[in-house]
């Protein structure tokens, strides 16, 4: 198995190589897929020295739910909706139920997933674990905020539910806490109201980076959703080129008369799968800018109040699944930061030091996120978050990004540890100031130090 849920639940631990999205650090692991929450406390009850990490869809980008030499549990068998009340929206569900069936569940009764992340395949699990963001946090937060409990297996095999009003302290190490206070088996997800499934859409394509951060401060409290795509090989007067695109969910009457009859119609679909044979290198310099001038291009000036599906909107890469092979077996790093409002020039410094470099990155995403949370180890802050894609083998990546980290670390940023393979751990202990926090509540829970990752190793999480 890579990137992927064990083909059976045998109990039998095969050794297995896991990667991250990117596929960039490989390693082994003992791996178990349990069908059952009694499994997973008697998998925790038998761990050897090297600790244990759980794994949900693996779509985290690089060595989150990896653990070398010692054991990974995946969830993807404990994929129950346990129950789901109609009237209110809320979904209580094990952790490995993915968002991809809260939504098949959830929309014929006219409930969406409060936050989505780029992809519908990561698990409920995943998502309160990284505390995932979506084009809507300047309205709804990260995915935390809209769980209401969560059952946790501790370390020290104790099962507790958590509130965050009753537990704030341990359900805010949780989320966001990258697996580590222990494994989340249950939780209940208040999800939000929509009358169709289907995003009325407005494109503007802009000049600059300049006038893209202007138009996504001046615009967004005008809608629930909103993200801007980069071309960040643009150079001089174009840098930072983007097409942004901002929308809110339609009503039924915006519906083409052949759509109104199903107005929450939902089918989603890969239409393609990317074959495991592409060489390394293709995506280079001179590809992706010729990629980046077509999509800019393509782009209509200004366009309102376009329909389109949720999988068009807001999961355009899950059309092809296992779209990371592109990349080919080096695989590629997401560099994700964010930096406070304020900051803006670190993201212009940001763009001009990648453009200058010729890195290449096709899906470079920017998004101004609304307030951040109680989370420790939460990611988003009010600010301006950018997100790229470099293959592996960019030459020079390694300084760019020590670069880039010590600009963001300056401006009172931070990266995303769901995406990050290179920070140094000094680094991210000044990006991070609650981490000794974090450190507290894990010592406390868990001196043993059961809950291990290769992310948590690195960084001494
Ligand atoms: C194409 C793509 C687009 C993306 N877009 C976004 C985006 O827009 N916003 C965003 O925030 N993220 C985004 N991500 C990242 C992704 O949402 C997160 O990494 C998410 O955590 C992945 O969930 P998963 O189920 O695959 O978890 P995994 O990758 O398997 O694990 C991620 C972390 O969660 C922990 N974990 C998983 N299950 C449990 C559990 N039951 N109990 C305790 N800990 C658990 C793991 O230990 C690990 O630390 C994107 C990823 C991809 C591939």
């Amino acid at each position: 198995m890579r990137n992927g849920e064990p083909s059976n639940g045998s109990t039998a631990k095969p050794r297995v190589v896991l990667a991250g999205w990117g596929r960039v650090e490989p390693t082994v692991a003992c791996v178990s897929a349990p069908a059952d929450p009694s499994q997973v406390a008697v998998a925790l009850k038998e761990v050897g020295a090297r600790g244990l990490i759980t794994r949900g869809l693996g779509r985290s980008y690089n060595n989150a739910a990896q653990n070398d030499g010692g054991e990974v549990i995946v969830t993807t068998r404990l994929n129950k909706i346990i129950a789901f009340d109609a009237d209110l929206g809320v979904a209580v569900c094990e952790s490995g139920v993915s968002l991809e069936q809260l939504m098949i569940s959830g929309l014929p009764a006219g409930w969406f997933v409060p936050v989505s992340p780029g992809t519908r395949h990561v698990t409920v699990g995943g998502a309160i674990a990284a505390d995932v963001h979506g084009k809507n946090h300047h309205v709804a937060g990260s995915f935390a905020q809209h769980v209401q409990w969560l059952d946790l297996l501790q370390p020290d095999g104790q099962e507790r539910r958590v509130t965050p009003a009753e537990e704030p302290r341990l359900f805010w190490a949780t989320a966001g806490g990258m697996g580590l206070t222990g494994i989340i088996l249950r939780a209940a997800i208040q999800l939000t109201r929509v009358q169709t499934s289907r995003v009325r859409v407005d494109t503007v394509r802009t000049a600059d980076i300049d006038e893209s951060l202007e138009y996504l401060s001046a615009t967004d409290n005008s809608y629930s959703y909103s993200v801007a795509w980069l071309d960040c090989l643009a150079t001089g007067a174009h840098l930072g080129r983007s097409v942004i695109t901002s929308g809110d969910f339609a009503k039924p009457d915006d519906l083409a008369p052949k759509d109104r009859q199903n107005p929450l119609e939902f089918r989603p679909v890969a239409r393609l799968t990317a074959p495991d044979a592409w060489p390394n290198g293709l995506i280079n310099r001179y590809t992706v800018a010729l990629a980046n001038e077509a999509w800019y291009r393509k782009a209509p000036r200004r366009r309102q109040g376009e329909i389109q599906t949720i999988s068009t909107f807001f999961h355009p890469l899950d059309g092809i699944r296992n779209w990371n092979r592109v990349y080919g077996s080096a695989g590629f790093r997401q560099y994700q930061f964010v930096v406070p409002v304020g900051a803006e020039p670190t993201i212009r410094a940001a763009l001009e030091r990648i453009s200058r470099a010729r890195a290449p990155s096709f899906v470079t995403v920017l998004k101004r996120f609304g307030p951040g949370n109680d989370g420790l180890l939460s990611f988003p802050m009010a600010g301006w978050t950018l997100a790229l894609d470099f293959p592996a083998h960019t030459p020079g990546l390694a300084a760019l990004l020590d670069s880039l980290d010590a600009n963001v670390l300056a401006a009172g940023g931070r990266v995303y540890l769901a995406k990050d393979s290179r920070v140094a751990p000094g680094t991210l202990a000044g990006m991070y100031p609650r981490l000794d926090e974090f450190r507290a509540v894990r010592a406390e829970l868990d001196p043993a130090g059961i809950m291990a990752s290769d992310l948590s190793r690195r960084l001494s999480l």
